[in-house]
C-alpha cells in the first residue's frame, strides 16, 4: 500500500511530532521524521502529564481535538507497555468551584471535605495519565515499527526537505518560530521528581490559586512535583528557590512527601502561541506544508486529536 501513497518528512519528535507521523503510517504512507532532539530530551518528555480537562472549555476545535485525544488514550490505556492509564485527577482551587459538567464520559465528583487542607477544594476526574519516561519512548519505538524512519537533523528552512517531500508537518514546539518567523513565547515549568514514598496516595493533584500552580503526579518509578506557567520565560536553568517552593507547596497538600529523595529537577519551555496553529500552507517552490504546532500547556491532551487532523488533511490533498 505504502508504495502508492507520497513520502512525508515530519519535522519534530516530541509528542506532537510522533502521533502525527504515526497516523500518517497508518493511512500508508512512508514518513520520516527528522528532530534536532529525541526522547528523552524534548519539551513533551518534560510533562507530567495528563489529559487535563480544561481542553473542553477552549474553542470549537480545542474541543474536538481534547474529545479525539481523550478517546485515542484511553484506547492506549489498554495496552500496559504504552505508559498510559486511567487514574484520578484531583482539580483544586482556593476558591469555591462548582463541579463542572464536563464531557459525558467522563467521571466527575466533587472531592471530599477535609480530603485536602484549607482552603483548597474542588472535583475529582477519571482521566488518561501519560507517564512520559515509559510513553515518549513507546511513542518513538511504535512509529519506527510502523516503518517509520527518524533521522536526527536540525532542519534550518522548512523548503530544504522540499525536494524530497510533497507534504511536510512542521510540528516544531517552540522550534517554530525560528523556521516560521511566527510569534510565539516560551511558557516555562520547572519540575521536580522524586522518589515515590511508600504512604503517597496514587491520585494525582493539581492545586490553582491565582497566583500558582502546584501537581503532585505519581508515576510507575517516580513521582513528578511541579510547577510553574511563567510566560515570556526562556531560562532553562533550574533556579533553587522555586523548587524548594514547589516542594514546600506540595508537601502541604501531602505530608507524605516530606523528606522525598530527590532524583532530578527539569525545566521544560512549553510552546506558546495565541492558538494552536494546525493549517495548510502552500509554499512558492512548490511542497505544501502543513503547520501542527503552538500547543502550550495541551500537547499530551491535544496530540492524538491534531494529529487525525493532519491525517484527514493530507487525505484531502
Ligand atoms: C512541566 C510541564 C508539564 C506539562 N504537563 C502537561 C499535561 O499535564 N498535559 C498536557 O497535555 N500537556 C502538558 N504539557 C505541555 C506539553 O508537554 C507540550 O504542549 C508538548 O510537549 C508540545 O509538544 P511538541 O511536540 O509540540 O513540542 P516538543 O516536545 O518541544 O517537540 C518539538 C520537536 O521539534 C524539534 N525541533 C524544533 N525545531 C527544530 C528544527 N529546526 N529542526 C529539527 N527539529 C526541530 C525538537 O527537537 C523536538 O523534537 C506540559 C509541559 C511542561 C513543560
Amino acid at each position: 500500500m505504502t508504495q502508492n501513497r507520497p513520502p512525508i518528512g515530519v519535522v519534530g519528535a516530541g509528542v506532537i511530532g510522533l502521533a502525527s507521523a504515526a497516523r500518517l503510517l497508518e493511512q500508508g504512507h512512508p514518513v520520516t521524521v527528522y528532530a534536532r532532539e529525541t526522547t528523552p530530551h524534548t519539551t513533551s518528555d518534560v510533562a507530567g502529564a495528563y489529559w487535563a480537562p480544561g481542553a473542553l472549555f477552549g474553542d470549537e476545535r480545542m474541543h474536538t481535538w481534547a474529545l479525539a485525544g481523550l478517546a485515542a488514550l484511553r484506547q492506549l490505556a489498554g495496552d500496559p507497555a504504552s505508559g498510559v492509564r486511567l487514574n484520578w485527577l484531583n482539580e483544586l482551587t482556593s476558591d469555591p468551584m462548582e463541579t463542572p459538567d464536563l464531557a459525558p464520559a467522563l467521571v466527575v465528583e466533587p472531592v471530599a471535605p477535609g480530603r485536602f487542607p484549607a482552603p483548597w477544594a474542588g472535583f475529582r476526574v477519571r482521566v488518561p495519565q501519560v507517564d512520559t519516561p515509559i510513553y515518549m519512548p513507546w511513542l518513538l519505538r511504535h512509529v519506527l515499527s510502523l516503518g517509520g524512519r527518524v533521522q536526527a537533523r536540525a532542519i534550518e528552512r522548512l523548503d530544504e526537505l522540499a525536494g524530497a517531500y510533497p507534504v511536510i508537518v512542521n510540528c516544531t514546539g517552540l522550534g517554530a518560530q525560528a523556521l516560521t518567523g511566527d510569534p510565539m513565547f516560551p511558557i516555562r515549568g520547572q519540575v521536580i521528581r522524586v522518589r515515590k514514598p511508600p504512604a503517597l496516595s496514587p491520585e494525582m493533584v493539581s492545586a490553582e490559586s491565582p497566583d500558582e500552580i502546584t501537581y503532585i503526579i505519581p508515576r510507575t518509578q517516580d513521582c513528578l512535583l511541579g510547577g510553574t506557567y511563567h510566560y515570556g520565560d526562556a531560562r532553562t536553568k533550574v533556579d533553587p528557590a522555586i523548587a524548594a517552593a514547589i516542594l514546600a507547596r506540595c508537601v502541604a497538600l501531602a505530608p507524605a512527601l516530606a523528606g522525598a529523595a530527590v532524583i532530578e529537577h527539569r525545566v521544560g519551555l512549553r510552546p506558546g502561541r495565541r492558538t494552536v496553529r494546525l493549517a495548510v500552507e502552500q509554499r512558492e517552490r512548490g511542497a505544501t506544508v502543513i503547520h501542527n504546532y503552538g500547543h502550550g500547556a495541551l500537547g499530551h491532551t491535544l496530540a492524538w486529536g491534531c494529529a487525525a487532523e493532519v491525517a484527514a488533511l493530507v487525505a484531502s490533498l
